[in-house]
């Protein structure tokens, strides 16, 4: 059946652990990971709650893929209300940790309460126990990582853990597992840490054997590896150049969001782009990657390792530094460089290096200084609140300093930490934030893509490319190309892709597949493992369920269909190079269309037939 049939449920408060049966009835209708979590939030908590107050719940949940054969089951979520954004909270990620938690034997689990004192949770198939994190608190995501490695002495313990900014109450901090993966969005780091949870350490080796049909399991795991195995994508863009195979190409339609989003092409993009990360430097005659890397059971390998030239100035005297770590991926490339005006690629790097260091949202983190970075600007801060950090555009400097401060959570780091809603807000320009519902925006401007508009301004968990990712069909042609530039057909493509990408992220499998993969072929997979009927029909309705039970939630929380919107520069500012020159994205023309092809009301409220027919 691939599912385990068993969640662990941690109270932190009375340090109490305990097994409980899965709910089958809801797996059935909600599979796994995202969908079957956010069913278990929604019913277990008041969406009003305080995110950080100890009503709200965490669960690591994982799909009934993890763990398995399938290509790329090796995901995991971590789901929770989110204090950026009093949304829904939902981050993905990949690694080790989550086909771990599988092999230990638990499909999720949930943590409530909070602790008294610092604990970290060590999970040994079914041993699991809540032990003193006092001399854990404090550090880093890499000096956890090595004191838990070095306490058990087994290389494949794996290990999730936040680091010093979620202690410090930055909003946007990230669970980071085996080093550099990242549950990053949303802050679920900082929920963590408003549990005194500073880590979850695991060793599984019961394995995942209940499938139910392994022939058919097998026959179709393998069909779908050899999709893979042809597809351009994933077979070649993904493992050569990671997704920073996108930097030119984006550029090239005119949809880098540039200089807080103020223009739209960056000069700087093809020296901080994939293939520059191939090419070696002129200081030390070495590449930035060192090389490509794999998630659990992944046949694409889209993963960056990279080193930064021992004589740069940010890691000058810091042999810490010296050696390979995680590398940028397009959108940490993007909110670290372009959005910032810096094309030092090592600065940007170094940055991402720290972002894992210390469990920060790199596209969080960067948004919130490119709005700093226009707030200096304009006169609006200076030398005084900075504290003496000059925050010109461009400059690779302010971007090595302030991550290292909002990292620790030290001087304008302090404020850095807020995202940009609220420094905008603080300092009275609120026009100056590029966000949706409190989250900022990933890397695709949506003046050029108009799909991403309405992908962004309906994401359940603010702006986000990996709810509804439109730029598949709008530039890269998959599954079949449409004009980014047009409204027409957008409302229905955008939910087409919300609602998959809904069932993906059920399932324990990256998105990414879908590059080559359709739901055609991931229904055979699910369908071989799992009890149910499992279909392209099913889950594609299954996606549908579960966006409108996280519309649900965030109705619950307070967040209307007002709420459905984008930054006046989206909508009033136009484009001024490019493809798009001239265009504005045209959210009203596609916003009421949606709203009906989603059977809700004008308002955006999904109506009471919508939810009985979707079982809701
Ligand atoms: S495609 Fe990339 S992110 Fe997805 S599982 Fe593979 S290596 Fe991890």
């Amino acid at each position: 059946m691939a599912w385990t049939q068993k969640i662990l449920r941690v109270n932190l408060t009375q340090g109490r652990c305990v097994a409980e049966a899965l709910n089958m009835q809801w797996a059935k209708q909600y599979l796994g990971q995202r969908g079957l979590a956010s069913k278990y939030l929604y019913e277990e908590i008041d969406p009003g709650i305080d995110a950080l107050s100890p009503d709200n719940k965490l669960i690591m949940a994982t799909g009934p893929l993890t763990g398995t054969m399938a290509a790329t089951g090796g995901r995991y979520s971590v789901i929770t209300k989110s204090p950026l954004t009093g949304t829904i909270a939902c981050s993905n990620s990949g690694g080790f940790i989550g086909a771990e938690i599988k092999n230990a034997g638990w499909d999720m689990i949930i943590f409530e309460g909070r602790a008294e004192n610092p604990v970290y949770l060590y999970l040994e198939n079914e041993r699991a126990e809540l032990l003193a994190a006092d001399e854990l608190w404090g550090k880093s995501v890499w000096e956890t990582d090595a004191q838990l490695h070095k306490k058990y002495q087994d290389p494949l313990l794996r290990i999730a853990t936040i680091g010093r900014a979620a202690e410090q109450g930055c909003l946007y901090a990230a669970v980071i597992n085996d080093l550099h993966r990242a549950a990053g969005r949303s802050g679920v780091g900082t929920v963590m840490a408003s549990k005194n949870l500073k880590a979850v350490a695991v060793r599984g080796t019961l394995g995942v054997g209940n499938i139910r049909d392994f022939p058919a399991f097998m026959q179709a795991t393998e069909a779908g590896k050899k999709i893979l195995a042809e597809g351009p994508v994933t077979s070649v863009g993904l493992p050569t150049y990671g997704t920073q195979v996108l930097m030119n190409v984006i550029n090239e339609v005119g949809a880098m969001p540039t200089r807080n989003m103020q223009d739209v092409q960056f000069e700087g993009a093809e020296q901080i782009s994939g293939e520059a990360m191939h090419q070696r430097r002129p200081s030390d005659n070495h590449p930035n990657l060192t090389t490509n890397a794999a998630c659990f059971g992944c046949t694409i390998a889209c993963g960056r390792i990279s080193t930064i030239d021992h004589g740069h100035f940010s890691i000058e005297n810091k042999p810490e530094y010296w050696k390979a770590s995680g590398g940028l991926e397009y959108e940490a490339a993007w909110a670290l460089g372009s959005d910032l005006g810096v094309d030092d690629l090592d600065a940007l790097t170094y940055a991402n290096f720290i972002c894992n260091e210390d469990g920060l949202d790199p596209i969080t983190f960067g948004s919130t200084l490119a709005a700093a970075m226009e707030l200096y600007k304009l006169g609006v801060i200076d030398d005084s609140i900075t504290g003496g950090i000059d925050l010109t555009f461009g400059s690779a400097q302010a971007l090595v300093k302030c991550v290292e401060l909002t990292a620790k959570g030290e001087g304008f780091g302090k404020q850095l930490g807020l995202g940009s809603k609220r420094l905008c807000d603080k300092f009275g320009h609120p026009e100056l934030s590029m966000t949706v519902k409190g989250q900022e925006f990933p890397a695709y401007d949506p003046r050029a893509i108009q799909g991403m508009g309405l992908a962004y301004a309906t994401s359940n968990r603010g702006a986000c490319h990996l709810r509804g990712y439109s730029v598949s069909s709008e530039v890269l042609g998959v599954p079949e190309k449409t004009d980014p530039l047009t409204t027409e057909g957008k409302p229905a493509l955008v939910k087409a892709f919300q609602d998959a990408t809904a069932a993906v992220d059920s399932s324990g499998l990256c998105v990414f597949t879908t590059f080559s993969w359709t739901l055609k072929d991931i229904a055979p997979q699910i369908a071989a493992a799992c009890e149910g009927e499992w279909s392209e029909e099913s889950l594609l309705e299954m996606g549908e369920r579960i966006w409108n039970l996280e519309r649900q939630f965030n109705k619950a929380a307070g967040i209307s269909g007002k709420d459905d919107t984008l930054p006046k520069r989206l909508l009033k500012d136009a484009a001024k190079t490019g493809p798009a020159k001239g265009r504005v994205n045209d959210l009203h023309k596609m916003l009421p269309e949606y709203y009906q092809l989603r059977g809700w009301s004008r308002e955006g409220v999904p109506t009471p037939e919508t939810l009985a027919r979707l079982g809701v």
